[in-house]
């Protein structure tokens, strides 16, 4: 059983001495307990946090700890009555190939479903998490200007394709001419504006003529910059990720633009709100799985996914999605 447990905590980026991949033997079900199989992990930006010893929603990983994931596995062994071998679940098991469960937690998945993998995005957590900032903290309205960032990764893809099935105006921001080639032609965004292009902030302003009543915080940092005196009279901020802090200092950190922030949410009455999927909306799941299975069934939603091949090379992976080096939802292809 490969395994990749946390050696050391992490300054700035993880490497591979920080994220250890370790061999131990497969485990064996006692009874009540089943052996799954990871075939899909799914890597997440939110990965990062729990490597630093600070306090959040949830406890830090301590040393020596598995990596935790989301995982769709197929039951291998099984000494539980609600489940025989070859089932498929989506799990908890994270970065490793076999894991024990004793059931709870998990979630049986059709075994005849199209994509295992959108369980762990499109239909899953990213995808939740991207529907519900949007509408319920967001909430646009026909005609509206909404923007957001990481516009062709797993929560950034589904925010803005709701606000355009709702009638917004959509503008994406994406690192590159290809990330934003596709956020126009396939997901169908009005614009999308390269962050790194030198004009970047000008070219926002052109795009969002009308202001912004929407932006869906993904990044931080000097995208936030660019949006913050854009930002129409009582716009919407929710806050899902920002995803440019999560290394620790940078640019960004270099002037302090609290002032100017707490000044600007005050005249423009905004409203800034921080989200946390698993915390704040469990009880929507089920209407939000349905309404998406719906769209996509319709042909009305598009996702891509960033697969890799091999739990091997995960931490590569990792380090790809903490420096947009990943196009579309970042799955590892553990096993077949
Ligand atoms: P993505 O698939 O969007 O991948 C991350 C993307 O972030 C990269 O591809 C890159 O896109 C962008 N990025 C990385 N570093 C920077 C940087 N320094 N400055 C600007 N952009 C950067 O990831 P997810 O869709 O999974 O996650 C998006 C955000 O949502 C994250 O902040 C994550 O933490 C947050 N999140 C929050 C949840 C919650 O409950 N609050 C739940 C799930 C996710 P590009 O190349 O286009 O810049």
């Amino acid at each position: 059983n490969r395994r990749f447990v946390l050696a050391q905590r992490p300054q700035g980026m993880p490497t591979n001495q920080d994220i250890r991949l370790e061999e131990a033997p497969v485990p064996q079900p006692a009874a009540g307990e089943l052996l799954l199989r990871t075939l899909y992990l799914s890597l997440d930006p939110y990965m990062r946090g729990r490597m630093d010893d600070v306090e959040s929603y949830t406890p830090p990983l301590a040393i020596g700890d598995v990596l935790g994931a989301g995982t769709v596995c197929r039951v291998e062994k099984s000494e539980h009555a609600d489940y025989k071998a070859g089932d498929l679940v989506l799990a908890y098991t994270g970065w490793q190939d076999f894991a024990l469960s004793n059931g709870e937690g998990l979630q049986k998945l059709d075994p005849n479903m199209q994509h295992p993998s959108y369980a762990l995005g499109l239909l899953g957590m990213p995808g939740f998490t991207g529907y519900m900032g949007l509408t319920d903290i967001g909430n646009p309205q026909a005609g509206e200007t909404v923007v957001v960032a990481a516009a062709s990764g797993a929560v950034g893809s589904v925010v803005g394709q709701v606000a355009k099935l709702r009638g917004a105006k959509v503008v994406g921001i994406a690192g590159g001419a290809d990330k934003c080639r596709y956020v126009t032609e396939t997901l169908k965004f009005d614009a999308c504006i390269d962050h790194k292009a030198p004009d970047f902030a000008e070219q926002l302003k052109k795009a969002c003529d009308k202001g912004i009543d929407v932006y869906f915080e993904n990044v931080g940092g000097a995208v936030f910059d660019a949006v913050l005196p854009l930002l129409n009279t009582k716009a919407r901020v929710p806050v899902c990720g920002v995803i440019s802090q999560y290394n620790g200092a940078n640019s960004a950190f270099e002037q302090d633009r609290l002032p100017l922030l707490m000044g600007t949410i005050l005249k423009k009455r905004l409203r800034v709100q921080g989200f946390i999927i698993s915390q704040d909306y469990n009880d929507h799941y089920p209407e939000f799985f349905k309404q998406m299975s719906q769209w996509l069934a319709e042909g009305k939603i598009q996702f891509r996914e960033d697969i890799v091949d091999g739990l091997e090379n995960s931490v590569e992976a990792f380090q790809g999605l903490l420096s947009g080096k990943n196009f579309g939802k970042v799955i590892v292809k553990v096993a077949e």
